[in-house]
């Protein structure tokens, strides 16, 4: 069982689990997008090459249009890949048949020399396979497919014993190429895995599973930085008298009220909005394409009442209560740094009146 379920794993998820393949296959199509960026345009230089030969040299003339057809999909192809967004299917798609269009274009050079053996068609089907990542039972089908009509194909064009020769080296060659491209998935999406590992490290608060500080940062940053992006609302919350916590409870109390208030947060927001852990008792939300300070005002309402009945301390007569600052974004701040600053300024203010326990800076 075990046996098949790896075989599963190699020939469906690139030799990992299914929820982990799903996690970086975005990442995988990325990297497919770069590298067959840049072989297009090898590909295209390639051809172009080989057309201005073909003007010069007449034994390179059978295949003239080839090379010419075979520039013109390739410069069309780079225009695709400028519009194309780099993780799309529709990318994907592109690749695949730009994979396609070279079988067919090896077999038509191999139908000009019917008496020749089909290297091209043969160098294909084992390179191809080492520069795309993806489930590698679709490179199977790729490549058995292409051998095939290749094979159906040839059979009435090429002399017979020329064309066992090149069965014997299509099928043998089409098996070697799916095998490679087994081995060459399961190496490169292994590092996508750890590069995700590795990122989600760097950017995680080890004690609420939120956002750290650095991770805020580059994010808040990322979106302000984009010039389309006009609105967004920073709240800055901070425990009240958290050091007294501390002190009358312990440090492990304290650390218990940081994590319940994470998972209060991690809760109420969804994945639109930016939350973490800002460092110590303060933590950070960010909510984009927004200015609605109306909305704003409730939310923090809510969350203060939130947090004084869902943050729980050992004594339960007692309850948690947090300070709120509010500062709006209205494209005029270039960088997180301005825009805490006013946050954290209401946030004080907040601290200051006992009667609310946040405000909007003005
Ligand atoms: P204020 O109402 O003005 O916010 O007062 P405060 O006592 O909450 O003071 P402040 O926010 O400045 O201090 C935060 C304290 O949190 C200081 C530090 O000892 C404590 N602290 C920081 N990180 C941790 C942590 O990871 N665990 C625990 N238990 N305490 C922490
Ligand atoms: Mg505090």
């Amino acid at each position: 069982m075990n046996v098949l379920k790896t075989i599963r794993n190699y020939y469906f998820y690139c030799g990992i689990e299914k929820d982990e393949y799903n996690a970086v296959k975005k990442d995988a199509y990325i990297s497919n997008f770069e590298v067959w960026k840049i072989l297009h345009f090898l590909m295209a230089a390639a051809f172009c090459l080989l057309y201005l030969a073909s003007l010069r040299y007449s034994m390179m003339e059978t295949n003239r249009r080839f090379y010419l057809l075979a520039f013109l999909y390739s410069a069309c192809a780079i225009v695709c890949f400028f519009i194309l967004r780099k993780d799309s299917i529709l990318a994907q798609f592109l690749i695949y048949l730009s994979m396609s269009l070279l079988f067919l274009f090896a077999a038509f050079i191999s139908i000009n020399k019917p008496e020749n053996n089909a290297t091209t068609f043969i160098v294909l089907l084992v390179l191809t396979p080492m520069f795309m990542i993806d489930k590698p039972y679709f490179m199977t089908i790729e490549l058995s497919v292409a051998s095939a009509v290749f094979l159906v194909w040839m059979h009435d064009v090429k002399p017979i014993d020329v064309w066992r020769v090149d069965l014997v080296n299509a099928v043998s060659f089409t098996v070697i190429g799916c095998f490679l491209n087994v081995i060459a998935n399961a190496l490169r999406i292994r590092e996508f895995v750890l590069t995700r590992k590795i990122r989600i490290q760097r950017d995680t608060d080890e004690m609420t599973g939120l956002r750290n500080k650095g991770s805020l940062t580059r994010e808040i940053d990322g979106f302000l930085e984009d010039k389309s992006a006009k609105k967004g609302l920073l709240f800055v919350l901070d425990i009240d008298s958290f050091k007294s916590i501390n002190d009358t409870y312990g440090h492990d109390v304290g650390d218990d009220v940081i994590i319940q208030l994470g998972g209060f947060l991690g809760k109420y927001f969804t994945d639109h909005e930016i939350v973490g852990r800002f460092g110590g008792d303060e933590f950070i939300v960010f909510i984009k394409n927004t200015d609605d300070l109306e909305s704003a005002r409730k939310k923090a309402e809510e969350l203060v009442a939130g947090v004084s009945k869902s943050v729980l301390l050992p004594d339960h007569a007692k309850a948690v209560s947090i300070s709120i600052g509010i500062a709006a974004y209205n494209g005029h701040e270039n960088n997180y740094s301005d825009l805490f600053k006013k946050a954290d300024t209401a946030m004080y203010q907040a601290k200051a009146d006992p009667e609310n326990r946040f405000y909007i800076y003005e």
